[in-house]
């Protein structure tokens, strides 16, 4: 395209005001700011560059400023004079970035600065993620601090003299650190921090729209006890060569999505399908045909929807092509059953037999583990194994796992009454891999209320633990694996405590702060903005936990394809989101 420009970050800086798509960059100090982010590494848990950058631009303005023991900077700026009395605000943004960038690029993001382009409205990074998320949040709140420079009046067409169009409160600066890992900044925050209880988030991205509400979430990690071939007949049928066929069975081309954001959409589970196309197949085949689980593994992380998923089961070797089409006709009903081609176009089932060579093969099994050590590689699955034969669940365990795994909730829960369209509370059922010791589920639990957070694991405790074997004729199993793990109990089996739980952000339409920032942008955009609530983690959930009485928004200019080397910034939203930020501090003054 001949209007894109390859641009350092050090020439964004001092970008030649004479061509007006640059002109357009060049001169607002959010630009300045944020091609100081661009310029300097910042990924998670590697910030001691950026703090310094930032703390500097503190120390270069005469601000007072405090890191806290969890890596958050605070800036204040006392309020306008005359001001004094108005509450304090916050805000607030994150200083790292995620690192991706396209395959077979090279760039370090430890020490390499990020390479920009501007493509039409866009500015965007040269095929790695741009960190838009969340330096162009860090780059407007440092803007805010110089907001009063005569040089920016100008730009804007306003008088020096003009003070009352850029009025504003105490501001609380707060830069948080790893948001996009662990959250650790927001979680660990230090209660002193912050004395506003009023905060501006910037951290979101689309224009004109406001944020005020997110889920919390926890984990929870379910394991059914199987029980494996091991002794009699059945370990002797398995071992005999010739009697059983092993087939890989492999569910995938699924479409995936967000865990939390997309768990309304019409996406297959992976893990859950395959478990249906196997159990139907099951009861479809002759009894004869005594079809086995041997391995079982599907979904890749806790917040993604699983695109795939693979088993390895053993059938009667005079019973395979028998099989084989079951699967086919099963793949076929419950696959294109549930989703059109639109919905799932590219989901296919692969199922090959396995030779000897393959890495099906598995070792006598070990005694059982706690559940701690169950996340390695599924037996059948690991390569090397020697002394092998053939192993698989026993016919009981095979029905009790697929049935485990289809009983499973996956989808929506509540919907919310106060934001319309939100899901407001949901579990994601993301992992699943057959072990050793057990079948091991992993849950990934959202609710923007958090009573309903303490509902749903109650619920997965009550539907999916003791009681669910004992409906399934499996107390007796579930009591001699437990024996067998030296000491531990059967609470090992079933689901765990709730783990690694943060909490929500419950959606407040009628809160001042809402008032003021929409009254904001209605006059930039001359349209009322959306106002709406997300499915997925943000910060504001710890600032409610941690600060009494603190009272949200979310907001940002527009940022496409975050997380992504795709991630762009639509320039033109820029200046309009710096003028409502000041507007809304303005406002607040006013009231
Ligand atoms: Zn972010």
């Amino acid at each position: 395209m001949s209007h894109e420009r390859i641009l350092s970050a050090e020439s964004l800086l001092h970008l030649p005001t004479s061509i007006p798509l640059v002109d357009q960059l060049g001169g607002d100090a959010i630009w300045k700011y944020f091609a100081m982010c661009l310029e300097t590494p910042r990924p998670s848990s590697k910030l001691d560059q950026i703090r310094a950058k930032v703390t500097g631009v503190a120390d270069r303005l005469g601000l007072v400023h405090k890191t806290d023991r969890a890596g958050n900077v605070l800036i204040c700026k006392p309020a306008t004079p005359g001001y004094e009395h108005v509450a304090a605000v916050a805000l607030q943004c994150h200083l790292d970035m995620v690192t991706s960038k396209n395959e077979g690029v090279e760039h370090d993001f430890d020490v390499d600065p990020i390479r920009v382009r501007i493509d039409g409205d866009w500015l965007k990074a040269e095929s790695t993620t741009l960190g838009a998320d969340d330096g162009i949040g860090v780059a407007a709140c440092l803007a805010l601090l110089e907001d009063i420079a005569p040089e920016r009046m100008e730009l804007e067409g306003r008088s020096h003299k003009d003070k009352r169009e850029f009025v504003h409160p105490a501001l609380e600066l707060l830069f948080t650190a790893d948001e996009e890992t662990t959250m650790s900044g927001a979680m660990d925050i230090d209660p002193e921090l912050l004395k506003a209880r009023l905060m501006i988030n910037v951290d979101s991205e689309e224009q004109n729209s406001i944020c005020i509400g997110c889920a919390g979430g926890f984990e929870k990690i379910l394991l059914l006890p199987v029980e494996w071939a091991e002794n009699g007949d059945d370990a002797a049928a398995l071992s005999t060569p010739g009697t059983f066929t092993l087939l890989s069975v492999h569910l995938k081309g699924l479409l995936g999505g967000h865990s939390g954001a997309q768990i309304h959409e019409p996406l297959g589970n992976g893990i859950q399908l395959l478990a249906r196309i196997l159990s139907n197949t099951i009861d479809a085949a002759p009894a004869g045909a005594d079809v086995r689980l041997a391995a079982y593994k599907g979904g890749t992380a806790i917040n993604a929807i699983p695109r795939e998923a693979r088993a390895v089961v053993a059938v009667r070797t005079a019973h395979v092509a028998e099989v084989v089409t079951l699967l086919d006709t099963a793949f076929a009903s419950v696959v294109r059953g549930r989703y059109t081609l639109e919905q799932e176009p590219n989901a296919v089932l692969a199922v090959a037999t396995m030779s000897g060579s393959d890495d099906w093969h598995r070792t006598v099994p070990t005694p059982l583990k706690v559940v701690e050590d169950e996340l390695g590689e599924s037996p059948a699955f690991a390569a090397g194994a020697t002394n092998a034969r053939l192993c698989a669940l026993t016919p009981t365990s095979t029905r009790a796992s697929l049935d485990y795994i289809t009983s499973l909730h996956h989808g929506v829960i509540y919907k919310s009454r106060e934001v319309e369209g939100l899901v407001e509370t949901s579990i994601a059922f993301t992992v699943a891999q057959l072990t050793d010791s057990g079948l091991y589920c992993h849950l990934f639990a959202r609710s923007s209320n958090d009573a309903h957070m303490v509902e749903v694991s109650q619920r997965l405790d009550e539907s999916h633990g003791a009681s669910w074997w004992e409906a399934h004729g499996l107390t007796q199993l579930a009591e001699t694996a437990a024996s067998r793990i030296n000491g531990k109990t059967l609470q090992k089996f079933g689901p765990t405590p709730a783990l690694n739980g943060f909490p929500g952000w419950m959606p407040n339409p009628h809160t001042d702060l809402l008032k003021s920032t929409r009254s904001a942008y209605e006059s930039e955009y001359g349209v009322q903005p959306r106002v709406y609530a997300v499915h997925a983690g943000l910060e504001c959930g710890f600032w409610q936990r941690t600060f009494a009485g603190m009272e949200c928004v979310s907001v940002g200019p527009e940022v496409a394809a975050a997380h992504s080397p795709d991630e762009r910034l639509e320039i033109s939203t820029v200046r309009p989101f710096m003028r409502v930020l000041r507007a809304t501090l303005d406002l607040l003054c006013r009231q």
